[in-house]
């Protein structure tokens, strides 16, 4: 049998990584941005110069052949699902007997005027890294960043390090708080401005001026402002990028159609990762879920079905992790960006560093069901089980030096934690020791 992934992200070659272990079929895997799988989110550190391209490849380039993974660097142009073949922008025509596409995500931009100019890009693509790059070394005076999520940051992250002065625009009254509680995203609108960041939050792009084909400038839509810049970086956000799917009788909508097991409207075709929108997702879940772990677990969920064993695509506990310049954020759980009635939400902010600690729990019942950290790393397997396990708010509280990375300070962070539980709840609980750890919970919790 041979198998062709179209897309060598975490989520294509995750699949190939697995239908190798469980099977002898013949595998290509095809990318048109490299030939062998790179990690996207490091990225950001290749232009800052704290890695070169090499060491952001998930594997030894001699991996995939020494696997009998067949890497082919070419676009797929078109996919002909009724003699099941695809066709490539070398010429080439390829047969498969089961199809996964897993073309990930590309930068949304909106019509605005001048978008296309030469020094106007999203970040996405290794080409979109090279770009900036030979920007940067073109001189440039001004950026300007358009959009408040996670790639924008790092966009202004890396300009800044090039001591390139950026202001960035950002549609909502604070900084991600479509995602992020207000305690957390005022956090952020500080850190970016101690940062040097022009952060001008309730601002919007109007349009891009250029002279000889280059971008000269923007116009701020509410200020009118006109702010002059030889680069505009567009962080408004990724979409699935499908173009060349959505000629097919692949069924689309914004992203690919796919059941729970990750099969399309067509026959023995697939679709995984960033380019999928699930018709059916967990209750809780979106349909189309961007990040890198869940092109992880779908990669590993489609390889058991494609070797014989059927399997559901179960994303498990929500988690996503990202870098606010040097905040690392976590989330685990649900963390709405408002609290529901029906949630209680605990927060704990240290008083002078960017550290914080939320935990919810629902009202009724006391189990927990999210956490969001700030500044301070919490333990993956330790944070999924207490909220699968649905643990009680006050279990959680006095275990919760179970949770930190770094014990030297769990005593400082959580104890603080439990000090405001107690005042807020007029009770006396108290922190177990992680030396008192029972052999058993060693072995659960690492
Ligand atoms: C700068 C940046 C930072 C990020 N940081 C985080 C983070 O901190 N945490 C997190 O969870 N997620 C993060 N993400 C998102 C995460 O990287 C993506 O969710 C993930 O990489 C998607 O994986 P994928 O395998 O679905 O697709 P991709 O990684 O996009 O891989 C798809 C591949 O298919 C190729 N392709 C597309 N069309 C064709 C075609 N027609 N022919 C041949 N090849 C094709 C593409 O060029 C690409 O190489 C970040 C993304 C970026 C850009």
């Amino acid at each position: 049998m041979h198998i062709i992934i179209i897309g060598n992200g975490i989520a294509g070659s995750t699949a190939a990584r697995y239908i190798r272990k469980n099977s002898d079929h013949d595998i290509t895997m095809i990318s048109g941005e490299t030939e062998y799988p790179f990690s996207r989110t490091a990225l950001m550190y290749v232009y800052m110069g704290h890695m070169k391209y090499d060491h952001t490849k998930l594997y030894e380039d001699w991996f995939w052949g020494k696997n009998r993974i067949n890497t082919v660097k070419a676009w797929v142009k078109n996919i002909n699902t009724s003699d099941k073949s695809i066709f490539l922008d070398n010429g080439q025509n390829l047969n498969y007997d089961k199809l996964i596409i897993a073309t990930g995500s590309k930068s949304n931009k909106f019509g605005w005027p001048g978008q296309d100019l030469q020094g106007v890009q999203g970040l996405y693509h290794m080409q979109d890294l090279e770009s900036m790059e030979a920007a940067s070394k073109s001189g440039i005076k001004k950026a300007v960043i358009v959009g408040g999520g996670l790639i924008g940051i790092e966009m202004a992250e890396m300009l800044h390090s090039s001591h390139i002065p950026v202001t960035m625009l950002v549609r909502e009254e604070s900084f991600w708080n479509i995602v992020l509680p207000k305690e957390e995203s005022e956090m952020i609108n500080r850190h970016i401005l101690a940062n040097g960041i022009n952060l001008r939050l309730s601002e919007e792009l109007l349009e891009i001026k250029g002279k000889d084909g280059k971008v000269s400038s923007i116009i701020c839509k509410n200020s009118g402002e006109e702010i002059a810049c030889e680069f505009v970086g567009l962080t408004v956000g990724v979409s699935p990028n499908i173009d060349f799917v959505k000629e097919t009788c692949i069924a689309t909508n914004r992203g690919i159609w796919a059941n729970e097991y990750l099969q399309t409207s067509a026959e023995d075709v697939y679709a995984l990762g960033d380019c999928v929108e699930l018709s059916a997702p967990n209750p809780g879940r979106r349909s189309i879920e961007a990040v890198w772990y869940t092109g992880r677990i779908m990669g590993k969920t489609v390889a058991q079905t494609i070797c014989g064993v059927p399997t559901k695509y179960d994303p498990g506990i929500w988690f996503n992790s990202a870098k606010f310049f040097d905040i690392e954020y976590q989330v685990y759980g649900d963390i709405p960006a408002k609290t529901p009635e029906h949630i209680t939400s605990l927060y704990w902010q240290h008083p002078a560093e960017n550290k914080a600690i939320r935990i919810n729990f629902e009202t009724s019942t006391g189990a927990v069901t999210g956490f969001n950290l700030m500044g301070i790393r919490y333990r993956h397997a330790v944070c999924e089980k207490w909220i699968a396990d649905k643990t009680h708010i006050e279990t959680v509280i006095e275990n919760l030096s179970l949770a930190n990375f770094d014990p030297e300070f769990f005593d400082q962070y959580e104890g603080e934690f439990v000090k405001m539980y107690n005042q807020k709840t007029g009770k006396s609980l108290r922190l177990k020791s992680r030396r008192k750890l029972s052999k058993v919970e060693q072995f659960l919790f690492g």
